[in-house]
């Protein structure tokens, strides 16, 4: 990268505002303000709108090898839902290799790339050999999730994940036994041993992230509260998640977590879509984030995550792709106002009364960007001077924005954008995505397509024609 960079796209989303005319001065250190120096390296971006660069605030990649193979209802399976999806995503994760995970998970990065996602917060939860031993290097999947997010150019919170057990008074299930730390103080050290590992990038953090009320119990929350940085939980994503919680401690999900002060501004509750008023409120005054994955809670029948009430109450909102059914931060986006409009039978349901025609856009593109940084302690999101230099470009051009006004521009990218209207994406200042390419998406798809191979016919044996398109 040269040393000074000025880009000049047509317009800027840049800290909340759409300013036309004005260019972006990136220098090694990141975003600057003030004017560049007469040598700068000018780079003209006609017919560009230059944005933040999307935080994606929750992703399994390994889930990425079950897109379209869970849509259909096997006979004897007719109440399939999310628990009979969750068995088909066990035997997945199963059968993974250091070598296929690291396939898998570029090909999702890969993905997110071209669809204008800089950062990822990816929930790891894969850790150990399959019987449960820990690899030699007790990071080892780890490592080689970040490696490949690192080797496609993303910036990336490993949220290394705390898993304890199957659940309230429920034996061991033998397809947890790579999610499993025996205690809470291994799983810190082991945390420890990671976060020394990724030191030396600046484009890689580790945050902890105890799976959900019902994998880790109450003892290790009591310590892991004491801990800095970014806390992610996965929280009342399913009812039977509630009713195991009513059993054990006899209150509700992010009730308990109060009790416990686990909620304050470095909590983010995944999903949350299963809340009382009290909940909700408990998250907003406390300052927490909530990451709604709308494509994934709407693929397995979640439900609907109340962002109206969570937002008036003060929770502040990411987005994210989660398992991969999309990956498009623009429909997550979207989707966030799109269900409630069902839920509630109104329109514009998070828009701020009496706003411009723009507010509602520029709140959704917000979550998606500036939401996922808070959530994940990452500094970028707004291009605000001293932030790295992530951001993304779109072609102004392209069917769903064409047309657009200053005025209505944000709208049109928050409610109606298409992932593939983004031209450009740069990372810390590098250039990653360039007309619409990522120079490793064809060794990248043929990595995917050979690692797939070899997980063999899973997750219910398929008919050879549909394993022929592999
Ligand atoms: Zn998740």
């Amino acid at each position: 990268m040269p040393p000074v960079c000025v880009y000049q796209p047509a317009a800027i989303y840049q800290r909340g505002s759409l300013l036309q005319g004005a260019h972006l001065v990136v220098s090694a250190e990141g975003v600057v303000l003030e004017a560049p120096p007469a040598d700068a390296t000018v780079i003209s971006l006609p017919h560009q709108l230059l944005m933040p660069g999307l935080v994606n605030g929750h992703s399994h990649a390994f889930q990425r090898v079950l897109r379209g193979r869970t849509e259909f209802i096997a006979p004897g399976r007719e109440g399939d839902d999310f628990w009979s999806w969750r068995e088909a995503m066990y035997q997945a994760a199963e059968v993974l290799t250091p070598e296929t995970l690291y396939s898998v998970s570029k090909q999702c990065f890969i993905e997110m790339a071209l669809a204008g996602i800089t950062s990822v917060g990816e929930f790891h939860y894969l850790q150990h050999q399959p019987d449960g031993r820990p690899y030699e290097d007790e990071s080892l999947l780890a490592k080689v999730v970040v490696q490949a997010a690192r080797d496609v150019g993303l910036r990336i919170c490993l949220l290394r994940v705390a898993y304890a057990r199957s659940g309230f008074s429920l034996p061991p299930n033998p397809r947890q036994r790579r999610f499993i730390d025996a205690d809470v103080e291994r799983y810190l050290r082991r945390v420890e041993a990671l976060r020394a590992s990724v030191q030396n990038d600046p484009l890689v953090s580790v945050g902890l992230a105890p799976h959900s009320v019902r994998a880790v119990p109450k003892s290790w929350l009591e310590v892991l509260r004491a801990q800095g940085g970014p806390l992610h939980m996965h929280v009342a994503e399913q009812p039977a998640e509630l009713k195991a919680c009513q059993s054990e401690y006899q209150t509700t999900p992010v009730q308990l977590l109060s009790q416990l002060g686990l909620l304050g501004p470095n909590f983010t509750a995944v999903h949350a879509v299963h809340l009382t008023p009290d909940e909700v409120q408990a998250l907003g005054t406390a300052r927490a984030t909530v990451c709604a994955c709308p494509s994934t809670e709407r693929n397995l029948g979640d439900g609907i995550v109340p962002a109206d009430l969570l937002a008036t109450a003060g929770a502040s909102m990411s987005l994210g792709s989660d398992s991969h059914a999309h990956i498009d931060l623009f429909d997550e986006a979207r989707q966030l106002e799109g269900h409630l409009r069902l839920l509630r039978l109104r329109r514009n349901v998070l828009a701020p009364v009496g706003s411009d025609p723009s507010a509602l856009g520029r709140k959704l593109i917000d979550a998606a960007t500036v939401g996922g940084a808070r959530s994940l302690a990452l500094n970028v999101g707004t291009l605000a001077a001293g932030e790295s230099a992530d951001f993304i470009t779109l072609d102004l051009r392209h069917p769903s924005l064409l047309g657009a006004s200053p005025e209505t521009l944000m709208a049109t990218v928050g409610l109606f954008a298409s992932s593939a209207a983004v031209t450009g994406v740069w990372v810390a200042g590098h250039n990653i995505v360039a007309g619409r390419q990522h120079a490793h998406a064809e060794s990248t798809a043929n990595g995917f397509t050979d690692a797939l191979r070899h997980l063999g016919p899973w997750p219910r044996p398929v008919n050879a024609a549909l394993r022929s398109l592999t």
